[in-house]
C-alpha cells in the first residue's frame, strides 16, 4: 500500500486530498503544520510526501529544507502544495529539492494522475542516484 503524508493548514484542501488519496485505495497521515510534519517524519516511513508550502509557524520550504538535510528523510519525493502562481517558483521549489509541484485550487480530475505520475518519478530518480 502507498503511504502518503499530506502536510496542509487548510482544513478544506485536506479533507479533499485526503478524500482522493483514500479513495484511490493509498494510507494517507495527516499534519496540519510544520512541526507535526517532521514529528511525524522522526518515526514513520513515507512513498511520497505532499507538501503545502504557505503554513503557519515553520513553512513549506523550511519543512522541506530539513527533509533534504536528513539522510534518513532525503530520498522521500516532495511534491509542493502550492497557491503560489508567480513565474519562477517552479524553479524555485525544484532548486530547494522538490521533485514538482500540484497548484492549488486542486484539479480534481487530474489529481491521482499526477500524484501516480510523481510516484513513479520518484522510484525512478531514486533508482539512479
Ligand atoms: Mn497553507
Amino acid at each position: 500500500m502507498t503511504n502518503i503524508l499530506v502536510v496542509e493548514d487548510n482544513f478544506v484542501n485536506m479533507e479533499l486530498v485526503v478524500f482522493l488519496l483514500e479513495s484511490n485505495g493509498m494510507e494517507v497521515t495527516s499534519a496540519f503544520d510544520g512541526w507535526e510534519a517532521l514529528e511525524i517524519l522522526k518515526d514513520s516511513c513515507f512513498d511520497i510526501i505532499l507538501l503545502d508550502i504557505l503554513l503557519p509557524g515553520i513553512d513549506g520550504m523550511a519543512v522541506l529544507k530539513h527533509i533534504k538535510e536528513n539522510p534518513a528523510l532525503q530520498h522521500i519525493p516532495v511534491v509542493a502544495l502550492t497557491a503560489l502562481a508567480m513565474q519562477g517558483d517552479e524553479q524555485r521549489l525544484i532548486g530547494a529539492g522538490c521533485i514538482g509541484y500540484i497548484s492549488k485550487p486542486i484539479d480534481i480530475s487530474q489529481f491521482l494522475t499526477t500524484v501516480n505520475f510523481y510516484l513513479n518519478k520518484g522510484i525512478n530518480h531514486a533508482n539512479t542516484q
